[in-house]
């Protein structure tokens, strides 16, 4: 099948420039970070709490990958990191090409944590590795009880998977502990937890989990 071939050869080139990504960050201690959901989960709204809550504690920066706008750039420049605009026009999500050129555009020196917000969509992103140290699915307790089973690649390749609006739950239809069986059944490795950035519940533990990921320079 021709288009498997295409697909696989896409994907060759894509590893070959995340290893290049992974290697640019491993080298300097950068933690890279892909946060993946669909649109309105609050990925941006949860890199604001925790640049709000670290109030410059660690050297942060953000590539924002957008489909035409730089409103989400916009709202994390305000916290005075470095934040590179990734308009992808139209494509539906981020590659590791595009992530080594955004590289070129910062400033790595003392960086320590690097988050990548991809395009808002459960499913192509997650088939792309960026080099990232660890991917993060982001799911709102309002975007319904069945995404886990109906978008599992995005679950299945997380680390962690961050329940948010976790104060919208009573409004829902989602069983927490159904919803939390469905997700590691198709990935019993990856953590959990749920936060909500509006009462800042959980927020905690998620600056916890951040922490205990950080690397050092790997001076090899
Ligand atoms: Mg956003
Ligand atoms: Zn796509």
């Amino acid at each position: 099948m021709a288009e498997i071939i295409v697909m696989k050869a896409v994907n060759a080139e894509n590893e070959l420039y995340a290893a290049q990504v992974k290697e640019t960050l491993d080298k300097r201690g950068i933690l890279l970070i892909n946060l993946l959901s669909s649109p309105g989960s609050g990925k941006t709204s949860l890199l604001e709490a925790t640049l709000k809550e670290w109030g410059g504690k660690y050297r942060c920066a953000a590539i924002e990958g957008d489909l035409f706008t730089d409103e989400d750039a916009r709202r994390l420049e305000r916290f005075g990191i470095q934040v590179v605009q990734l308009n992808t026009q139209g494509s539906c999500h981020l590659t590791a090409n595009m992530i080594v050129k955004a590289l070129e555009k910062l400033d790595l020196k003392d960086l320590e944590f690097l988050f990548v917000e991809n395009v808002g969509n459960l499913v192509c992103p997650a088939s792309f590795n960026l080099g990232e140290h660890k991917r993060v699915t982001l799911l709102s307790v309002t975007e319904g009880k069945d995404k886990i089973k109906k978008y599992p690649k995005a679950f299945y390749t997380a680390d962690l998977l961050v329940l948010s609006k976790i104060d919208l739950l009573p409004m829902t239809d989602v069983n927490l502990e159904d919803l939390k069986q469905d997700f590691f059944r198709v990935n019993p490795q990856a953590d959990f937890l749920s936060l909500s950035v509006k009462t800042g519940q959980g927020l905690s533990q998620w600056l916890e989990k951040l922490e205990s990921w950080r690397i050092q320079p790997n001076s090899a």
